[in-house]
């Protein structure tokens, strides 16, 4: 299982929520960290 944050809001956010649509649940943004690594982008599609 994978955690990421939402750079929007800054939730959490596991990849098992995410279900493969990768928006985030809370705000809809498509741009997720790993709060440890670079910021990265998600395709939605
Ligand atoms: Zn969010």
């Amino acid at each position: 299982m994978v955690v990421y944050k939402c750079f929007k809001c800054g939730k959490k956010i596991n990849t098992n929520d995410l279900d493969k649509r990768f928006v985030c649940p809370y705000c809809g943004s498509k741009i997720f960290y790993k709060p440890r690594t670079v910021i990265k982008k998600l395709k939605a599609d």
